[in-house]
């Protein structure tokens, strides 16, 4: 058993600690579920319980199970005097208490296990507006009862650049900062997990993968959308997913559409989501977008005119992350200048950013975008074909081509294998009328678009 609890312990810790804190135990006693350990000191006994509570607590958990419990003997002295014995309450779920720590020595500070956190993503520097208003109301409450609420799984989803990252790190930082906390919190991108996973397959280590995930108290795993089409990936979480939820554990879990539009994934997963709360998140309305301007500024110690703030919340009006990319230019480009943030300085920021984002658009890059989006060839979409698979990807295509880039109608046409001008006003008038109607199409546009920003 012990060996098994060596196991665990050592993938938590350095292999510094590991020898000074872990080897020098010697397993004492097995009774039914009680594993009593012996250590050198009263010092040791205190370091352990203050440092390694909760990498103990997984070790016996996997060894031995949840009501494994761990008692410590104190050797002291080698000379056959009787070794005192202390009992210590391994304390039950959600109940644990470190015991303070005598020495006043800093806590945790050499355990591996990390959360991945972002310590800059809080509920302090979160804006709160209608966009956001129950997206970030079930955050907290999570973040205050993992586990316990009705928000198990928490599914928050919506456009990228609308804070989805933030507010789902802002649980794991606020449960991490809890005093006395000793839940392990993991936040870990899809993209990342899938890696994860493919390396444990090809490393035949996937039972360690799956031990490591299924030890977590709180998982946050973030755009989930990434999953789609990846069937053992998908296969995996599910396992892990049902493992933690059954548990007791929490699961908190991003995506950048609904989970009904969540093509390619198994229907058992998506099924699990209703058990808790999906909501989302939506564009901010003007008066919370400034006040994330006004926000950031004071994090960055900057200074801005009203007329400023309004000026650039109307501009940048879709995307947090872009709204903070100009304000960024912005506090760089007054520093350089040495000149206020005015209005003149954000009209020409705005004017080149606009300009710069439009250049690096050829009609290529839409070409090959607008084809891979479609999955159809190149050569069809400037070639004869009526079929309607070719037709409305081509219209899109000259469409965009029209918005992005210099080029005229006469040129468009040329490229779109040397059709007329009427041909390229009549796609663009099309494209321009089904736009309004046809939420299907927005959303192919809208998605082109985010593609050829990349
Ligand atoms: P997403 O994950 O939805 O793509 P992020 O969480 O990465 O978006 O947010 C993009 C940027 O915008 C981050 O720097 C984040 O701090 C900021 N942001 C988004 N929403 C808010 C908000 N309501 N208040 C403050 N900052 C925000
Ligand atoms: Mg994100």
């Amino acid at each position: 058993v012990w060996k098994d609890c060596l196991m665990v312990i050592r993938e938590h810790v350095t292999e510094q600690s590991f020898k000074t804190w872990f080897e020098p135990i010697i397993p004492y006693k097995l009774i039914n579920k009680r594993l009593i350990i012996q250590v050198p000191s009263q010092f040791f006994y205190e370091w352990l319980e203050n440092n390694y509570v909760k990498i103990l607590r997984k070790a016996l958990d996997y060894a031995i199970g949840k009501d494994g419990q761990l008692e410590y003997t104190i050797i002291i002295d080698s000379g056959g005097q009787k070794a005192a014995q202390k009992k210590v309450e391994t304390p039950k779920e959600d109940s644990r208490v470190i015991p303070k720590n005598p020495f006043e020595i800093k806590t945790s500070s050499d355990i591996i296990f990390d959360s991945q956190l972002n310590k800059n993503y809080r509920f302090e520097n979160y804006v709160e507006g209608s966009c956001n208003r129950l997206a970030r109301a079930a955050s907290v409450a999570v973040a205050q009862k993992p586990s316990v609420t009705a928000f198990n799984p928490l599914m928050i989803y919506g456009d990228v650049g609308l804070g989805k990252t933030h507010l789902v790190q802002a649980i794991g930082n606020y449960i991490e900062d809890q005093p006395g906390n000793n839940k392990l919190v993991l936040y870990v991108s899809s993209e990342k997990f899938t890696s994860q996973f493919i390396n444990a397959i090809r490393d035949n280590s996937l039972q360690d993968f799956m031990n490591f995930y299924m030890m977590v108290d709180v998982l946050i795993i973030d755009d989930i959308q990434f999953l789609a089409g990846k069937e053992k990936t998908q296969e995996t979480f599910f396992h892990i997913f049902n493992h933690l939820h059954q548990s007791g554990k929490q699961i908190v879990m991003t995506s950048d559409r609904p989970p009904r539009e969540l093509s390619g994934m198994e229907d058992r997963l998506l099924s699990r989501f209703k058990w808790g709360l999906t909501t989302d998140i939506q564009i901010p309305d003007l008066e919370t977008r400034m006040a994330i301007i006004q926000n950031k500024l004071a994090t960055e110690k900057a200074e801005m005119d009203m007329e400023v703030v309004e000026y650039l919340a109307n501009c940048v009006d879709s995307n947090v992350r872009e709204l903070e990319g100009v304000l960024n230019s912005l506090i760089v480009d007054s520093a350089l200048l040495q000149r206020k943030i005015d209005i003149e300085l954000a009209k020409y920021r705005i004017k080149s950013l606009v300009e710069e984002s439009q250049k690096a658009i050829s009609i290529d890059k839409i070409i090959d975008v607008v084809t891979s989006h479609f999955n159809i060839k190149v050569a069809d979409i400037k070639g004869k074909t009526r079929l309607r698979e070719v037709v409305l990807p081509r219209q899109i295509a000259m469409f965009l081509t029209k918005e992005y880039t210099e080029l005229s109608l006469k040129a468009i046409g040329y490229h779109f294998g040397g059709r007329d001008h009427s041909t390229v006003i009549h796609a663009i008038q099309t494209i321009n009328d089904l736009q309004n109607q046809d939420r299907e199409l927005q959303m192919h546009i809208k998605e082109i678009k985010e593609k050829l920003k990349k």
